[in-house]
């Protein structure tokens, strides 16, 4: 499925990453990963001009931070270069952006934690992440596993309530953030197991089972 996605959002956490491609036949899935940073590497002049930007961030100096990044399996003999001018680089751990750390099983469901749209509810509750719903675990989670995603929202008073979309329809509505469409919504729930509970009775509904 291609979605039109920001990486913004516990969507953009899991969704719409392509793995590097290894030459056909490999088997393996990992990478041997290295960085290279040159600082004051010369800007080069593009079409004769000198640079000129209208970014008001940018010092147009005639340098700039060089990012490489070098990709090797030498299993099949692939190495991949990202050479990148002044990236943009962060660090953050799997437990402040979700991604990375283990579902939390719910309901016979698995809750894939990812960064939040928004970021109020992060300290405040002991649940501090959005989450993309499936039924089984997967080793990497893609659209076609998602069943439902929990996320957060400002109730009355500052509260922190949760909303919650359930079974991804191709031609279903887009409810809440990001690029998937969905049967169902609901909003102003108490809890992250609340709100798994709601999506566990859809799953339920759908297969025809029971919608107690
Ligand atoms: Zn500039
Ligand atoms: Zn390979």
């Amino acid at each position: 499925m291609t979605l039109d996605l920001s990486v913004a959002g516990v969507q953009g956490t899991y969704l719409g990453w392509d793995l590097p491609a290894h030459r056909a036949g490999c088997e393996r899935t990992e990478w041997t990963v290295d960085l290279r940073t040159e600082h004051g590497a010369y800007r080069h002049p593009i079409q004769g001009r000198p640079h000129d930007c209208p970014n008001e961030h940018c010092d147009h100096s005639t340098t700039l931070t060089r990012v490489v990044v070098r990709l090797l399996c030498a299993d099949c003999g692939t190495v991949e270069t990202i050479d990148a001018a002044d990236p943009l680089r962060e660090r953050t751990t799997t437990a402040r952006g979700g991604y990375g750390m283990n579902p939390r099983p719910m309901y016979g469901l698995y809750l894939y934690p990812g960064a939040p749209w928004l970021d109020f509810g992060r300290r405040g509750t002991p649940t501090p992440h959005d989450y993309l719903v499936t039924t089984t675990i997967v080793d990497r989670l893609e659209a076609e596993h998602v069943v439902g995603q929990i996320t957060q929202a400002l109730g009355k008073r500052g509260a922190v309530r949760w909303s919650a979309t359930a079974l991804p329809r191709p031609d279903g509505p887009i409810l809440g953030h990001g690029a998937l469409r969905w049967s169902a919504l609901r909003e102003g729930i108490s809890s992250v197991g609340s709100a798994a509970k709601w999506i566990r009775r859809q799953v339920d509904a759908a297969a025809g089972g029971d919608t107690a």
